[in-house]
């Protein structure tokens, strides 16, 4: 369709001005189809980064109040040691949310007789994206909201589930987790709230 238009615009300036050499003809396609290929993945990244970050200019002011969310629903967790928080938006809803405990079924006590953590506590973000497995949703390009920042293992099922933001509040006692989300380009967000 594109081609036809141009042959027909040829055509007619070929006839008012009294022809145009074919090598005229090849330059001017050439010029009109680099400045077509210069605007696709322009327009395509423009969406894409619209539709990972889709408040615009508000941006920042609902990352602060997902992050605000994901800590009250963190208050759930029946953890004594410490309580945590996940959120996953995608397309501004919220498609899931978790906090750190035991696994379904088990009792809902984290620590062992000596106060430490039980091995098989899921944190607060696995709880969350395992959750977005159960449903019909997809964590495709979603942002994960969570109060302490991942650790590797969650990281790990971060990058895997598609989940394209991170948005974080308290770093995690060591840093792996983030390194290798930044190694996967996931954008990651820490604010204090
Ligand atoms: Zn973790």
């Amino acid at each position: 369709m594109t081609s036809q238009l141009i042959h027909s615009h040829f055509r007619a300036t070929r006839i008012r001005n009294g022809g145009l050499s074919g090598c005229d003809c090849f330059y001017l396609n050439f010029v009109f189809i680099f400045a077509i290929y210069r605007r696709i993945p322009h327009r395509m990244n423009k969406e894409n980064k619209e539709h990972i970050k889709p408040y615009g200019k508000k941006q920042p002011q609902f990352d602060r109040r997902y992050l605000e969310m994901a800590r009250i629903w963190g208050e759930n967790s029946y953890c004594k040691r410490k309580k945590v928080g996940a959120l996953i938006v995608r397309n501004k809803m919220i498609i899931s949310d978790g906090y750190n405990g035991t696994p379904s079924g088990f009792e809902n006590i984290c620590e062992d007789e000596k106060n430490r953590t039980k091995p098989y506590v899921l944190h607060a973000e696995a709880n969350a994206i395992t959750k977005v497995a159960k449903s019909n949703n997809s964590s495709e390009d979603a942002t994960l909201y969570i109060t302490t920042s991942p650790c590797m293992e969650c990281a790990k099922l971060i990058i895997q589930s598609g989940i394209k933001r991170v948005v974080f509040s308290e770093k995690y006692r060591n840093n792996e987790g983030l390194k290798l989300l930044e190694r996967a380009r996931i954008e990651l967000v820490h604010l204090d709230i």
